[in-house]
């Protein structure tokens, strides 16, 4: 009868490298003892989901944090799932996040000693390993048609069994290395399978760097190595590339936890030391019913990356949030450091809250601000221009058109300790700031019914005896003080008190206050009753700009 050797060497002849051989090719990797060797593993789907994005991030913190290596690794044997361009979109998404593996598959290129990275173009190793496994009896070539698989289990749900390919079910697994030959020779199809000698009764004790140690039932699994197609499943490839690319610790999602016992089964099989295990949180999102789900590709525009790229946050605030979501002292640390170099911060696992990874976009626009606001004007200036010539080209057109301008505007207030936070994201800054241009603000002024003046107050007899005023005594002194002065005293010749609490004491004597006065002007040069500061968009229009618009809106009402 054919030995498990000779069947191994029957049903690859074409291997002819061994396990030593790759042992020799990839040797481990000469790092310092603490050295963390991680990976970030893709599946080319078109999409990186913002939950890759936070393992990506937490990969890349805990390689460059302890001075090792952070690789990035292809993972395209579910040809089916593959679609164009995606494996350059993944990469490109992770740059606008400063994610930048130093190792692997890096877009145009593959760099480094384990490659190749893409494991469409590792069959060759795979299939080692897959004959060692028949050579020693660890794998068996499995003939069960699909309808046979389903009538399986059909009759293990029938019988309320746990379902899937184990024990007596494993029909395959009992055939001799002749029978086995004589299907092969007579066509028939076949998978790889891998021979567990484990048994789910029994547990296995798992060390996890997020949730320390638990146990759980062992694998009885005979599952699927190698697929018809020639090439392995994720749970094969898991285990080979992880092994020979020398990494010391996987993290993943913990949707990878249920699979864990078979991973360890195979690395027990080979007798290699398996890594260390993360298992991140999933990134959940609260429902308007009040659930908790997985934020879903399908459900969540949030679910999406490039969501928060086409609305124009800054990627370094997507980051700052997420990284409050990996650990639960960033947040005040952060702040302590004013929203700088959170390159000095300390990542670590066992600050990973497990129940807290709730996605709140609202903490993520306040982070956003933060970032904006400490940005210099030239700085807030190139990112908007970035966005503008991907995204927005009536942004690009007027950054364009007089760039010195619009850094103006968005100066307003904010090379300065406290800085203004007007903003935390691209997608409508324009919106925002519209008004600063003549013929935005005239389209809008044009229907005079479309500025909000408080009408229930003022008619429009009242206003315009406001502006005139404004027209004729106004001026823009250096001091913002100063101007709010001159404001109060041309109120105060109309009748305005020059603030509450003289209004209050005898309001009968005042047509408004002072406050109506600046709401007045602020609604004439900016359409709004809220707007940056009224005296510095004042200083950006220049004087001569604000007067012709409060002449403009005279000659409407
Ligand atoms: N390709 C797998 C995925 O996209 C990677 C899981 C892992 O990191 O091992 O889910």
């Amino acid at each position: 009868m054919l030995t498990d050797k000779e069947l191994a060497d029957y049903i690859f002849p074409e291997v002819k490298e061994t396990i030593e051989d790759l042992e020799k090719r990839y040797p481990k990797r000469n790092l310092k003892e603490e050295a963390e060797v991680t990976r970030f593993a893709p599946s080319p789907t078109g999409f990186l989901h913002t939950g890759s994005l936070f393992t990506a991030m937490i990969c890349d913190k805990v390689a460059r944090q302890s001075g090792g290596v952070f690789y990035l690794r292809l993972e395209d044997t579910d040809t089916k799932r593959e679609i164009e361009n995606s494996k350059t979109i993944i990469l490109d998404q992770l740059k606008a996040f400063n994610i930048t593996p130093s190792e692997g598959f890096l877009g145009d290129k593959q760099v480094g000693d384990y490659g190749p990275y893409v494991q469409s173009e590792r069959a060759d190793i795979y299939k080692v390993v897959i004959k060692y496994l028949i050579s020693i009896g660890r794998a068996y070539p499995c003939f069960a048609t699909q309808e046979e698989l389903d009538a399986m289990r059909k009759e293990q749900e029938a019988a309320k069994l746990i379902t899937g390919y184990y024990g007596q079910f494993a029909k395959y697994r009992f055939l001799n290395n002749d029978e086995r030959k004589a299907l092969i020779d007579s066509g028939k199809p076949f998978v790889i399978r891998f021979k567990s000698l484990g048994n789910h009764i029994k547990k296995i004790r798992i060390h996890d760097l997020i949730r320390g140690e638990f146990d759980i039932a062992q694998n009885d699994q005979d599952i699927v190595i190698y697929k018809s197609d020639g090439l392995p499943t994720y749970h094969l490839a898991h285990v080979v590339d992880d092994h020979f690319m020398r990494t010391t610790t996987v993290i993943r999602g913990e949707e990878w936890i249920a699979s864990l016992p078979i991973h360890l089964d195979l690395f027990e099989a080979l007798g290699w030391e398996a890594p260390r295990y993360a298992h991140l949180p999933l990134i959940l999102k609260q429902t308007e019913e009040g659930t908790r789900r997985k934020l879903s590709k399908r459900l969540d525009k949030e679910a999406a990356v490039s969501f928060f790229l086409e609305e124009g946050y800054p990627t370094e605030a997507i980051i700052m949030y997420l990284m409050t979501i990996a650990n639960s002292n960033f947040e005040e640390w952060i702040f302590a450091h004013k929203f700088k170099d959170m390159d000095q911060f300390n990542f670590t696992f066992d600050k990973v809250s497990l129940e807290g990874a709730l996605f709140d976009i609202n903490k993520l626009n306040f982070f956003s601000r933060e970032c904006l606001a400490k940005l210099t004007k030239k700085e807030i200036t190139d990112m908007a221009y970035e966005y503008a010539t991907k995204y927005s080209p009536k942004l690009k057109e007027v950054i364009d058109s007089d760039r010195a301008y619009f850094e103006e505007i968005l100066n307003i207030e904010r090379e300065k300790e406290n800085p203004r936070k007007d903003y935390y994201r691209f997608i409508d800054l324009y919106e925002n700031i519209a008004f600063f241009y003549e013929d935005d603000w005239k389209n809008i002024v044009n229907d005079i019914k479309n500025l909000p003046f408080n009408r229930e107050k003022y008619n429009n007899e009242t206003i315009k005896e406001v502006l005139r005023a404004i027209y004729d005594n106004i001026d823009l002194p250096d001091e913002e003080s100063v101007w709010f002065d001159h404001l109060k005293q041309i109120g105060a010749k109309l009748g305005f008190a020059a603030n509450n609490k003289e209004y209050k004491e005898s309001p009968d004597s005042y047509k408004g206050v002072v406050a109506d006065v600046a709401e007045i002007l602020r609604i004439t040069l900016t359409t709004r009753k809220n707007s940056p500061n009224l005296y510095y968009v004042m200083r950006v229009l220049g004087l001569e700009k604000s007067k012709q618009r409060i002449d403009y809106i005279i000659t409407l009402l």
